[in-house]
């Protein structure tokens, strides 16, 4: 193991994240990696189940956080944080699996995607099918994104400049490199 728990850098401090009320960021920078296997857990258990609907997977999402949680993984507010970080995810590439082209949803095909949060989802949304669709239709409005929250792979835009930041895997969101905004589109 190396050392996970390394500093955040100076300028992610300076965000709101009034939608997790999550600890440290040095805490979530290591969360990284936990977010990845949490996701990945959550998929295993939704898999597993025979119900594929949204109740199945807020379930699936509770059990994976009471297994790490009693494994010593992460704190009960860190489980809370990630439950709401994949809620988003999967709404964000939910809505984007709809609306993309032919060619954009071969990128965002499971096997393409590797390891981590993204294909996780990825996976566990193309064994859900429609059943979770239906919860984004009435989130339509683009789903906001904030500096010090943890998310798959994707792009940021920030939503002051425009400016654009690639997400290669899954990551703690940096403030804007160009204008030091703290708010993001995504999309992949
Ligand atoms: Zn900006």
């Amino acid at each position: 193991m190396s050392s996970v728990n390394s500093k955040s850098k100076p300028g992610t401090q300076a965000a709101g994240t009034d939608s997790t009320g999550a600890g440290g960021y040095g805490e979530l920078e290591a969360g990284v990696a936990l977010y990845d296997r949490f996701t990945e857990r959550v998929r295993e258990i939704f898999d597993a189940g025979h119900e594929k609907s949204k109740e199945a997977m807020e379930k699936a999402m509770e059990s994976a956080r009471e297994q790490l949680s009693a494994a010593g993984e992460f704190s009960a507010e860190q489980g809370e944080a990630f439950k709401q970080f994949m809620r988003r995810d999967l709404e964000q590439t939910a809505q984007d699996m709809r609306a993309l082209s032919q060619e954009a949803k071969e990128r965002l095909h499971p096997a393409r995607l590797g390891a981590g949060a993204l294909s996780s989802m990825a996976r566990l949304l193309e064994v859900a099918g429609s059943a979770l669709q239906s919860l984004s239709r009435k989130a339509e409005n683009a789903l906001r994104y904030t500096t010090g929250d943890i998310t798959s792979a994707g792009t940021l835009t920030c939503t002051h400049c425009g400016q654009t930041v690639h997400l290669k895997r899954t990551s703690v969101i940096p403030p804007c490199p160009k204008c030091h905004g703290s708010e993001y589109r995504k999309d992949y």
